[in-house]
């Protein structure tokens, strides 16, 4: 498979290439040239094992014969601690998609843990070492250092912003003590941190220096590998309910999840619809219902990991909307830069894009859905998950079964489930486990050259 960018600057690459290189060099993001039609395929994938089906898949997407993608992706793939990975769990009216039984708790592990694993095979294959430079609000930090840990070609260096991540996920970054993890409490906001992440990717000696690399979404591996929980997700629900077609809930923020739903739609999945929920940072509902896609500002909810305006996978799914032309995105990233705002007419049906419903929770109703929840169904539902769940009740349909990812475990957020049922019931033992367990964490200044001397010494 080829890789080619979305504002069409780029030669086209292969796929390590585009692993790799995370974005184009033309600043727009790596997209698979075709995307492959699997509609005949669909009853042979039907019963295969998790791994199996990712393999199937991703090797579509790859030039196919990588020697390195079988192990990778089984051992990605057994360290979640559910035989089934991505299993479905009927929860009153919905099937819910439990994504988080890997070694973080949250969804980000099913691409993290195959990401570290495969720029591992391919440093190997290039005789190659790789700086991985992240920020982080929460959970893509402690998911990309589980992916990395103790792999002997890579260091990761983290920024979080001191004292603003949660207890739990500031243990679950900094009680990692492997010599190639680092930790950097940074004394400013989240934003300050992608800030100095954003100026040393563009300092181009230094970014050759050292090789950094990246792992946020706009990575193409990991919307590949999210493809295959869609699959997964849909035979199941398929299977136990007789339907031909399925529609998923997708909490969303930066747009990767969902891109992958997409994706899996445009491959020939019969998903009649995926519905998009956001919380108050609504830029993503706004657009599919008016077309406009306007800036506003961040406010922090409940659930953090959706607190985000600017939808860095948006551009993906706009080149496509814009009918795959790089010259129409250009026009269309461009206007949003300078003004930030884009509009997208609508099509002749009226709509935006016929098989995208979006809608948006706000606290109250996300604290809500979690209570009620738990009180008929006996179900715990994250507060990110519980977003995608209140707005698919209004949306249910009666030939396709609703399929609600859940992006979270519970028991990584406990002041929301607290909130919302008066009662501390989120726990996971690996979580209490890290209460008492060492850690290592350095704090810096909110400063380029603070960091940029921060690396320099350890690499
Ligand atoms: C990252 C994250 C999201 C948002 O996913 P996107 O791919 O950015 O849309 C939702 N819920 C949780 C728990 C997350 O960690």
């Amino acid at each position: 498979m080829a890789y080619i960018s979305t504002r069409g600057g780029d030669a086209p690459m292969r796929f390590g290439e585009a692993v790799m290189a995370g974005m184009a060099r033309d600043g727009g993001l790596l997209i698979p040239a075709i995307v492959p039609d699997v509609t005949d395929r669909l009853e042979a994938w039907k019963d295969l094992r998790y791994a199996d089906l990712a393999h199937a898949i991703v090797r579509l997407f790859t030039d196919g014969d990588e020697a390195y993608l079988r192990g990778s992706i089984d051992e990605a793939y057994a360290t979640f601690r559910h035989p089934d990975v991505a299993p479905l769990v009927e929860a009153g009216p919905v099937f819910v998609q439990e994504l988080f039984h890997g070694p973080t708790l949250a969804f980000k592990d099913v691409a993290l843990q195959w990401l570290g694993r495969l720029f591992e095979a391919l440093l190997a294959e290039a005789d190659d070492t790789l700086n991985i430079l992240a920020a982080t609000s929460g959970d893509t930090g402690s998911a990309a250092i589980q992916g990395v840990r103790g792999r002997p070609r890579m260091r990761i260096f983290v920024m979080h912003p001191r004292g603003r991540v949660s207890e739990l996920q500031e243990r679950q970054m900094t009680t990692v003590l492997d010599d190639n993890v680092f930790n950097l409490a940074v004394e400013g906001s989240f934003d300050d941190c992608q800030a100095i992440m954003k100026t040393l990717f563009a300092d181009l000696p230094f970014k050759d220096r050292h090789h950094l690399g990246a792992v946020n979404s706009v990575n193409w591996a990991r919307v590949l590998s999210q493809i295959v929980y869609y699959f997964f997700g849909a035979f199941r629900a398929m299977e136990r309910t007789g339907a031909a077609s399925v529609q998923f809930a997708i909490p969303t923020g930066n747009f990767g999840n969902i891109l992958a739903g997409y994706y899996a739609m445009r491959m020939g999945l019969p998903i009649r619809r995926l519905i998009l929920a956001t919380n108050e940072n609504d830029i993503l509902s706004r657009f599919f219902n008016t077309g406009e896609y306007s800036l506003g500002r961040v406010a922090p909810t409940i659930s953090p990991s959706m607190d985000i305006q600017v939808a860095s996978n948006f551009e993906r799914y706009l080149y496509y909307r814009l009918g795959s032309d790089p010259s129409r995105t250009v026009d269309s990233m461009r206007a949003f830069a300078q003004t930030g705002a884009l509009r997208v007419d609508r099509g002749l049906n009226g709509v935006i894009d016929a098989r995208m419903t979006a809608g948006s929770a706000n606290t109250a109703e996300t604290l809500e859905t979690i209570r009620a929840f738990h009180s008929s169904y006996d179900y715990l539902l994250d507060p990110h998950t519980a977003v995608g769940v209140k707005v698919a009740s209004g949306l249910l349909s009666d030939e396709a079964p609703t399929i609600c990812l859940a992006t979270a475990h519970p028991a990584k957020f406990p002041q929301a489930i607290r909130d919302a049922t008066g009662r501390d019931l989120a726990h996971h033992p690996m979580l209490d486990a890290l209460k008492d367990a060492p850690t290592r964490c350095e704090t810096v200044p909110a400063s380029i050259d603070a960091v940029r001397a921060f690396i320099d010494e350890r690499v």
